[in-house]
């Protein structure tokens, strides 16, 4: 009997004494410890009434404890359901609803609003940022041998809600197969080995954090300095003793913020790499002048976990990213048919990577998976001469203004050059004549003083008249979800009537 996910990321490790979990205080957590600790909560899990297929939905703080429990669902034979602890109990209502897991576990804070979230039946425990709670009282009992639960590639391991950038999150179902298959790729083309300390700043409800990092690293041996989340004091004392760390562009704007983030500190690191938003070529431009490293980026989303790379070893090209990863084939289409190499159009990709639909919403998972295994990503892009993917930004912001297209990346990066600019998000608004009206709002640098007028003036001869915005906002800064992602829906929202 086999259980596809977890004998690769965990079978290997029974007994082995060497650390996975390091703590910020230094205390650690061993495979061995681990790999017990998971037995423990699965027994528990299965003491619950969690059978194989069942879900558990998990909104807690990022603890060892966390860890131990997606690795004891998969154990179990269930399926893996993280939640932001940022969401509103009517938001995690719509995700309980949605999804009807068997089990639920919450900070113990928000124990006390169960009725706001959950259907009465539906077993609650409590799982604290510090470990504490009622799930860890109720695995107290329980042997911490445990045979894991068979399961073939094809089952489930875990839903992941999308982001909810572009509108509601979707769950996306995610197989064994789908998180393993991408796991090693990843340690074969990043070059993990069981010599790695990966510094994991990242939240671990999103694919980001828990599969690109936590997978990848548990299949490679190596071990995670755990931060509960991005603190930049304990990421600048912790660096040096790392060698990889995993990132969304705004940890790298962060530290080049601090002037005590220079060469010296990264001395023995070998690999950064980011994800879950777009560098700025800018950015990727100072890292390398101030550490000596050229940031790896990457691209992926929820359903199919890492499609592209920029290479390890050659050319880590600034404002794009990369090839695609091998077994990934992808293609750019307009209408559904390839387009002419080096045009823009939808980002489509076909993979043992790519998800096996969206949860409880055939028809949104036949519109975007086609029976021949493509999936459109919702991202347009392009493919240049050597293969490298760009990434122009998302289908849903394009820009339709007097019947032209406009690509907001485009404009955002002329703007971005101008001084006194630290970054800007163009948007199309509801205009009675255009159809939609070209909006910049634009972040000013901290001190710095912007005035809209020199913003247009300074995109004057840059860009063609129908690209250049009609009205520019300048923000204090512009908002970000926790995975740094710029919320253009919300920005769109609130400036609705700008044009009415
Ligand atoms: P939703 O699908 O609910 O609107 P979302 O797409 O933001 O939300 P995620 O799956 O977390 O949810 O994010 C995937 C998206 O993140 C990709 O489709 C892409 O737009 C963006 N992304 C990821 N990596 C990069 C990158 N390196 N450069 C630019 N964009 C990226
Ligand atoms: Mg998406």
């Amino acid at each position: 009997m086999t259980n596809t996910l977890f004998d690769a990321l965990m079978g290997a490790h029974q007994g082995d004494t060497r650390p996975v979990l390091i703590r910020p205080d230094g205390t650690q957590i061993s495979y061995d410890g681990l790999y017990r600790l998971s037995g423990r909560l699965a027994n528990m899990l299965a003491a619950q009434g969690v059978e194989p297929g069942d879900r558990v939905a998990v909104q807690a703080g990022k603890s060892p404890e966390a860890m131990a429990l997606y690795l004891a669902t998969v154990r179990a034979g269930a399926v893996f359901l993280p939640l932001n602890p940022a969401y509103t109990p009517a938001e995690i209502a719509y995700f309980i609803g949605d999804a009807e897991p068997a089990l639920v576990v919450c900070d113990p804070a928000r124990a006390g609003q169960r009725d706001d979230f959950m259907p009465s039946g539906t077993r609650l425990l409590t799982l604290g940022a510090d470990g504490g709670g009622s799930l860890t009282e109720a695995a107290k009992g329980h042997p911490e041998e445990h045979r894991p639960c068979a399961r073939k590639g094809r089952d489930l391991a875990a839903i992941l809600y999308t982001s909810g950038t572009t509108g509601r999150s979707k769950g996306a179902m995610l197989s064994h197969d789908n998180l393993l298959s991408n796991a090693r790729v990843l340690v074969d083309e990043w070059r993990f080995t069981p010599d790695d300390v990966l510094l994991h700043a990242l939240p671990i409800f999103h694919t980001h954090g828990l599969f690109v990092a936590s997978n990848v690293v548990m299949l490679s041996g190596g071990a995670m300095i755990w931060l509960a989340k991005f603190d930049l004091d304990e990421v600048i004392r912790l660096l040096p003793r790392a060698t990889a760390m995993m990132g969304v562009p705004t940890f790298y704007t962060r530290l080049l913020d601090r002037p005590d983030f220079d060469r010296d500190l990264v001395a023995g690191m070998r690999l950064f790499t980011s994800g879950s938003a777009p560098l700025l070529a800018e950015t990727h431009r100072a890292f390398e002048e101030r550490t000596g490293h050229r940031i790896l980026e990457r691209y992926g989303m929820t359903e199919t976990s890492m499609s592209t790379s920029n290479p390890y070893e050659g050319d880590r090209r600034a404002g794009t990213v990369g090839l695609p990863l091998p077994g990934v084939e992808l293609r750019i289409t307009a209408g559904g048919k390839p387009v002419a190499a080096g045009e823009i159009g939808m980002i489509e990709v076909r993979g043992q990577n790519v998800f096996r639909g969206y949860w409880r919403m055939p028809e949104k998972t036949a519109e975007e998976l086609t029976d021949d295994g493509w999936f459109t990503t919702g991202d347009l892009g392009q493919v240049d001469g050597d293969g490298y993917v760009t990434i122009v930004g998302r289908d849903k912001d394009l820009i339709i203004s007097g019947g032209f297209n406009i690509y907001p990346k485009e404009v955002e990066e002329e703007i971005d050059r101008l001084p006194g600019v630290l970054e800007s998000a163009v948007i199309g608004l509801p205009h009675p004549d255009l159809g939609e009206g070209v909006v910049a709002v634009v972040a000013r640098r901290p001190g710095a003083h912007i005035e809209p007028e020199a913003i247009l003036a300074g995109l004057e001869g840059r860009l063609a008249r129908f690209k250049q915005p009609r009205q520019v906002l300048v923000v204090e800064a512009l908002p970000r979800n926790a995975m740094g992602k710029v919320q253009k829906a919300a920005l769109r929202a609130e400036h609705a009537g700008l044009f009415a």
